[in-house]
């Protein structure tokens, strides 16, 4: 996951508490890939403070230093070495059909446009084969370039015999899918118009009560106006599935609850807030103990480090670079 920006209630329970969960049921690594935010950085200090956050956020929501492997890219500089010989193996074709690239510098129009900004599915590929990942939880937008990272690490072990695991996208179990709260016809993101859709972790609980208040949902009234009906209903069914996720029913034995939107919003509110407290609070306690944080993000680079200089050594030995031999 890239270090930019707040994570959000959408995050949260469409990707990050099913890491929490799957991390005992797999060998599980998560980089926070801050190389990959310097394609779009040109600010110093900024990378670094957003790392913090987003590692302490990891860890705040369950992510357990002792279970996953929780690291950042930069802390393991086998990224970066294996980056180029990926570099030099993906094609520029292959680099200019990626649609990614397409659409990120459509929207960077007038804006400088890094080289990194095209290269960047080869840092990837890195990041994936230097853990010999068989699987990549990826979302549909990603898929691509878990294709071209098969792609690149086939042609490797071709070209200089057997080095890397060939990974697989895999479709990640099925989180919640949250709506924005005053446009539910689209996802909840930070890149949302306005704030006032968007729930993030770190919101106080003023402000989120608040957003749950404001959140749009029709003009029916009457006994039956709070029912399930994405088609028809997809302000009252996003609460209503807010709420399902976050209190373990369904969406529809929610609904059976409620009579009056007013109701159904502020339960949704503190139903959210008492999973965000205790998070909130780890949080913000981790983002004081800049010390701990540190030595928990040293576990993470020191396992993450183990496997990835094997895998790099694997690489080298296997083209036949010189060795560096140190002088007796
Ligand atoms: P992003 O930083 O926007 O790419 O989000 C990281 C991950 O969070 C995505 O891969 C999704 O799995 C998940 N995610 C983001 N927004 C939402 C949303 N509104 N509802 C559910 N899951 C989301």
């Amino acid at each position: 996951m890239q270090p930019t920006g707040d994570v959000h209630l959408g995050n949260y329970l469409g990707a990050l508490r099913n890491w929490v969960v799957g991390q005992h049921s797999c060998d599980a690594f998560h980089g926070i890939v801050d190389l990959h935010a310097l394609t779009v950085t040109e600010e110093p200090d900024v990378l670094g403070r957003q790392t913090m956050s987003l590692a302490a956020m990891f860890f705040a929501i369950g992510l357990d230093p002792d279970v996953a492997t929780i690291f950042v890219q930069s802390h393991v500089p086998e990224h970066s070495q294996l980056g180029w010989i990926m570099e030099c193996t993906v094609s520029f074709g292959e680099l200019s059909r990626m649609t990614q690239f397409k659409d990120k510098t459509a929207k960077r129009e007038h804006q400088f446009i890094s080289a990194g900004l095209f290269t960047y599915p080869a840092l990837q590929a890195a990041d994936i084969v230097l853990y010999d990942a068989n699987e990549v939880p990826v979302g549909d937008d990603q898929r691509q370039h878990v294709e071209i990272t098969r792609d690149v690490a086939i042609r490797f072990n071709h070209r200089f015999g057997d080095t890397f695991v060939i990974p697989e996208a895999v479709t990640p179990a099925a989180g919640a899918r949250v709506m924005s709260l005053q446009d539910p016809a689209s996802k909840m993101s930070k890149s949302d118009d306005s704030d006032a859709g968007c729930v993030y972790l770190v919101d106080e609980p003023s402000v989120v009560m608040k957003k749950f208040k404001r959140a749009v949902t029709d003009s029916d009234t009457g006994p039956d106006a709070v029912r399930y009906d994405r088609a028809e209903k997809p302000g009252v069914a996003n609460l209503l599935e807010i709420n399902a996720a976050v209190t373990g029913r369904t969406p529809q034995a929610v609904a059976d609850d409620y009579e009056q939107y007013g109701r159904l919003k502020v339960d949704t509110g503190e139903a959210v807030l008492a999973v965000l407290d205790p998070i909130r609070a780890r949080y913000v306690e981790l983002l004081d103990d800049p010390g701990e944080l540190a030595r928990l993000l040293r576990i993470g680079a020191d396992k993450a480090r183990e496997v990835a200089s094997a895998t790099l050594d694997r690489a080298h030995r296997n083209i036949g670079l010189l060795p560096a031999t140190p002088l007796a």
